[in-house]
C-alpha cells in the first residue's frame, strides 16, 4: 500500500501548479432572503430567470456534494462533482444550464462523494483552473476512481493549483472568490484538507466548506479572517463533526444549505447540527428533502428556489 501511495504521490506531484496568494476581504450588509414556492420546473429554465445576476446551485447528487456558481461576469465555477452514481445526471444538469466551460473547478478533497463525477466533468467540459488540496502521501487515494481521474487530467493536460487559504480564484468588480482553508499542510482527517471557498457577489457572501470539520473551523476562527456569510453550505453533510457553535456564530448565516442523501446511512444531518443552526436563527435548506436548491442573487438580495431537478434521476 505504501509503495502505491509513493507512486501516486510521484504521479500527483507534477500535476500541481503552485501560484501566488492574495487575500482580500470585504464586509456585507444584512441579507434579505425570501424563500420561493416549491418549483418542479426544469433546472435549465430556472437558470434563465430574467434579471438574475448570479445563481448558486446546490445540486442534489444524493449522498455527496456539488455546487455550481454562475457568476455576474458570466463565469462558471464548479465546487465538487458528487458521486459516480450521479455523474451522468450532473453532466446533464450542467449542459441544461448552458455550461460549456467551467472557468474554475474546485475538488475540495479526494473523497468519492465529492470527486465521484469529476472524471466525467473533465471529459465533458472545457476546464479553466483546476484546484485541489495536496494531501499527505498516506491519504492519497489508491482507488480506481482516483487513478482514472489523474489519467484524465494528464490526457487533457489539466494542471492542478494547490488549494490553500489565501488563494484568490476570482477578483473583479462584480465578484470575488477566495479560499479560507486549508490553512496547514497536514491533517489527521482527510476531510480537514477541504478547500473552503468564500464567494462575494455584490454585498452578498456565500461560504462553501466542503467537508471541513471542527479542526479546520477552529483554524479559520483563530486566523481572524472575516467568516461572515449570508449563506453557508454546511460542512460534511450536516455531520456533528462540523458546524460548531463558535464557527456558526462567526459565520452568522441567514440561510444554511445541507447537501446529503435521502435516508443516508450516516444519519446526516445530525440533530446536533440542526439544533446549532436553529440556535443561530439560520433557515435550513436540505437537498435530501428539497432536491436541487438554487440561490439567486443580484448582489443585494437573495431568493431561494427549491425542488429543482436532481442529478440522481429521482
Ligand atoms: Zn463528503
Amino acid at each position: 500500500m505504501k509503495k502505491i501511495s509513493r507512486i501516486l504521490a510521484a504521479v500527483l506531484a507534477p500535476v500541481f501548479l503552485l501560484c501566488g496568494c492574495q487575500i482580500s476581504l470585504s464586509g456585507s450588509t444584512a441579507s434579505n432572503i425570501v424563500s420561493a414556492p416549491k418549483s418542479s420546473k426544469a433546472a435549465a429554465a430556472s437558470s434563465q430567470a430574467a434579471g438574475q445576476k448570479a445563481s448558486i446551485w446546490y445540486f442534489d447528487v444524493g449522498q455527496g456534494d456539488s455546487e455550481l456558481l454562475q457568476l455576474p461576469n458570466g463565469k462558471n465555477v464548479l465546487i465538487d462533482a458528487g458521486t459516480s452514481e450521479s455523474a451522468k445526471g450532473l453532466v446533464k444538469l450542467l449542459k441544461d444550464l448552458g455550461v460549456s466551460k467551467l472557468d474554475v473547478v474546485i475538488a475540495t478533497h479526494p473523497h468519492a462523494d465529492h470527486i465521484g463525477g469529476m472524471q466525467k466533468v473533465l471529459e465533458n467540459f472545457e476546464i479553466g483552473q483546476y484546484v485541489m488540496p495536496r494531501v499527505a502521501d498516506k491519504d492519497v487515494p489508491t482507488t480506481k476512481l482516483y487513478t482514472n481521474l489523474l489519467t484524465t487530467m494528464k490526457q487533457k493536460n489539466i494542471k492542478a493549483t494547490q488549494a490553500k487559504a489565501g488563494l484568490s480564484l476570482m477578483n473583479d468588480s462584480s465578484c470575488k472568490i477566495e479560499l479560507l482553508a486549508p490553512k496547514f499542510a497536514k491533517y489527521k482527517e482527510l476531510n480537514n484538507y477541504s478547500a473552503v471557498a468564500m464567494a462575494t457577489i455584490g454585498e452578498k457572501k456565500f461560504l462553501l466548506t466542503g467537508d471541513a470539520e471542527k479542526e479546520s473551523e477552529q483554524e479559520m476562527l483563530k486566523s481572524g479572517t472575516d467568516l461572515h456569510a449570508d449563506v453557508l453550505k454546511c460542512g460534511h453533510h450536516g455531520s456533528k463533526t462540523s458546524s460548531t457553535v463558535a464557527f456558526l456564530k462567526a459565520v452568522s448565516p441567514t440561510a444554511a444549505v445541507i447537501s446529503c442523501g435521502r435516508g443516508n446511512d450516516y444519519g446526516f444531518p445530525t440533530q446536533q447540527t440542526l439544533s446549532h443552526l436553529t440556535s443561530i436563527g439560520a433557515k435550513i435548506y436540505r437537498t435530501d428533502e428539497q432536491k436541487t436548491i438554487c440561490a439567486h442573487t443580484d448582489g443585494k438580495t437573495i431568493t431561494f428556489e427549491t425542488g429543482l431537478a436532481s442529478a440522481t434521476g429521482t
